[in-house]
């Protein structure tokens, strides 16, 4: 078994502070949903994990067992079992998907596979997540639909097979049918040595594949954790509730100016 251990993290792009302080233990074997209102840092808080260069952690740490996530270099995380299924895959003119595919595979291996196995293997996969044949022999993400974009994603991680998989919003935009071919695939993955983060707003996707764990993230914190009945209410009463909550969990600092406020409005009222 391996542990993704992230303590008290705070990240800030530029001066700005997105995250501010999370706490989230992820083992092989289980599955943690991440839900939240848009902007709050779901997002920043996988690319941060992968070692995106954007994003500077001003405090705490992510360990991989006793393995120290922060001093690598984004190719030693994924070396290390890490992957990210991103949001926004970028389109890179100029690189076959097949090669790039080929590379990456190879940079996880002490040999190259040949040629020969690695066709055999990409063939399989392509059938198993029913993309079209000619998405390999063209350039990276280029004029890729967006369900293709997230098909090819799903694609690099079976390839790669990664201890711990963050997949960032991998459902949108796709429809239906391919949604059950996606969640399948991240079903077969399932095992003792696997771990999976999902980042996604729908049931839909939960449905398909059951978290063991749910959390909330509001304003760069996680604000709520719990199990299927925290996505239920999100599905039915949005998130306005989470956020009234969250409010009073981080109340504690935030107090003085509330109060500083009803002080103002007592005065206002007063004076009338
Ligand atoms: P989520 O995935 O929860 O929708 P993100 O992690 O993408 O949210 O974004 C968190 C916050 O960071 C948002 O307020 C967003 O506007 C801000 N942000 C994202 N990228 C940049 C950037 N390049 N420069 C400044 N702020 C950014
Ligand atoms: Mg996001």
């Amino acid at each position: 078994m391996s542990t993704l251990k992230i303590e008290n993290l705070h990240v800030s792009i530029g001066e700005k502070e997105i995250l501010k302080g999370i706490d989230l233990v992820v083992n092989t074997g289980e599955t943690h949903a991440i839900m939240g209102p848009n902007g709050n840092g779901k997002s920043t808080l996988l690319s941060t994990i992968m070692g995106h260069p954007r994003y500077t952690v001003t405090q705490g740490s992510i360990y991989i067992d006793d393995k120290n996530v922060l001093e690598m270099s984004v190719d030693e995380r994924s070396k290390a079992g890490l992957f990210l299924g991103m949001q926004y895959p970028q389109e890179i003119p100029g690189v076959k998907t097949s090669d790039f595919l080929r590379a990456a595979v190879n940079a996880h291996q002490e040999k190259p596979v040949s040629l020969f196995k690695f066709i055999r293997m990409l063939e399989k996969n392509i059938d198993e997540l029913h993309i079209d044949e000619n998405l390999a022999h063209r350039y990276l993400n280029e004029g890729f639909s967006g369900g293709e974009k997230k098909r090819n994603e799903i694609l690099q991680m079976k390839l790669l097979q990664p201890k711990f998989a963050l997949l960032d919003e991998i459902d949108s935009g796709l429809d239906v049918d391919a949604l059950k071919i996606v969640a399948k695939a991240i079903n077969d993955m399932q095992s003792d040595d696997f771990g999976c983060i999902m980042v996604s707003h729908y049931e839909r996707l939960f449905e398909l594949v059951p978290p063991t764990h749910v959390h909330v993230i509001v304003d760069g914190k996680i604000i709520l954790s719990g199990g299927k009945e925290v996505i239920e209410k999100i599905d039915q009463e949005g998130y306005e509730w989470v956020k009234k909550l969250g409010v009073e969990i981080a109340g504690e600092e935030e107090k003085k100016p509330i109060l500083l406020e009803n002080c103002a409005n007592k005065e206002r009222i007063k004076s009338k």
